[in-house]
């Protein structure tokens, strides 16, 4: 079992931190949200005054933060953790950021000799708390094996999606896809409710026909087809708008950078920012339903 730091304890840093204590890992928190730390520690994790006290000792650094200004601040410049660490501490950074930041890290952490990995996530705050997630990972080889059994206890799926920045492009590609999937689903269910058809049963044809796809499967954007969906609760929990609104926009500058066509993402990305400015913003983003079918 690892001396592991675990920094960020969000609605994903949060489960999957708990996961770890789970495991019988030696887990430190640190977050600025005072709930959020005393949380943890009613489960069993150690906490500290800042993040570099929580990081002393640590065989191993995790975070879950927001974006890539909040992973620039804690492991950058004089101040930053990695001007702190011991040679060898395993870094581990599993918030979603572009591969340019990732990359920018791992620069500096390799520098230093620190083995660094881009692990983001899939598979949301379910995962997380059923430690199901799947962790797309950047990084060497040896440093993705040595993370492996690490990441074994808060996830199902672990790839090694390549080097440095890999792990950030993969999580961008698939939650594109992830948002063209559920805008065309939704505008699939609207065109059939429109002509008379029970949202249900279609859902049913098109999951057993050429259609089918992850949102039919476990996550229906329709209200009242699947009980368990954000759904059928209002669109409360599950994935931000905001979030995947953040997501698009990664894939998008991403695009440009690389001289990629990217059409079906630059119109998904629209509607979901114009979803987001008619206020759904902290909706589950199954909520794009609602621009085909005004409730
Ligand atoms: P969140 O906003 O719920 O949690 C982020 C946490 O980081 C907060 O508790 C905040 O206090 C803490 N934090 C911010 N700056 C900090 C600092 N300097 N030091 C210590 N703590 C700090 O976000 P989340 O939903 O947990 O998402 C985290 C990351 O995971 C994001 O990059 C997101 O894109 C990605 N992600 C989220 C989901 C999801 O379903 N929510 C799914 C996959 C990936």
């Amino acid at each position: 079992m690892a001396a592991i730091t675990f920094i960020g304890l969000g609605n994903m840093g949060g489960p999957m931190a708990s996961n770890l204590v789970k495991a019988g890992h030696d887990v430190t928190v640190f977050d600025l949200s005072e709930d959020a730390v005393a949380a943890l520690v009613s489960e069993g994790a150690k906490t500290a005054e800042t993040a570099h006290e929580a990081a002393k000792g640590a065989e191993c650094v995790i975070t879950m933060l927001p974006a890539g200004k909040h992973v620039e601040a804690v492991y950058l410049g004089e101040d930053g953790l990695l001007a702190a660490l011991p040679k060898n501490t395993l870094v581990i950074d599993s918030s979603t950021v572009s591969p340019e930041t990732a990359r920018g890290v791992a620069e500096q952490a390799t520098d230093r000799d620190i083995p660094f990995l881009d692990a983001p996530v899939s598979g949301g705050v379910a995962g997380a708390k059923a430690g199901t997630l799947t962790f797309i990972c950047g990084g060497a080889e040896d440093t993705f094996a040595q993370a492996k059994p690490i990441l074994e206890a808060v996830g199902k799926n672990i790839f090694h999606a390549g080097d440095h920045g890999a792990g950030q492009v993969a999580k961008i590609c698939n939650n594109m896809l992830l948002a063209i999937l559920m805008a065309g689903t939704s505008e699939a269910l609207a065109l059939g409710v429109k002509n008379g058809l029970d949202p249900a049963v279609l859902s049913e044809v098109m999951k057993q026909s050429s259609g089918g796809n992850w949102a039919l499967n476990v996550y229906n954007p329709w209200p009242g087809v699947m009980e368990t969906a954000p759904a059928s609760r209002g669109y409360e929990g599950g994935f931000l708008v905001n979030l995947m609104n953040k997501d698009l926009g990664l894939a998008f500058d991403n695009a440009v950078k690389n001289h990629a066509s990217i059409p079906m993402g630059a119109l998904a990305r629209n509607l979901f920012q114009l979803h987001a400015g008619q206020g759904n913003g902290t909706l589950d983003f199954s909520s794009i339903q609602r621009l085909y079918k005004p409730e």
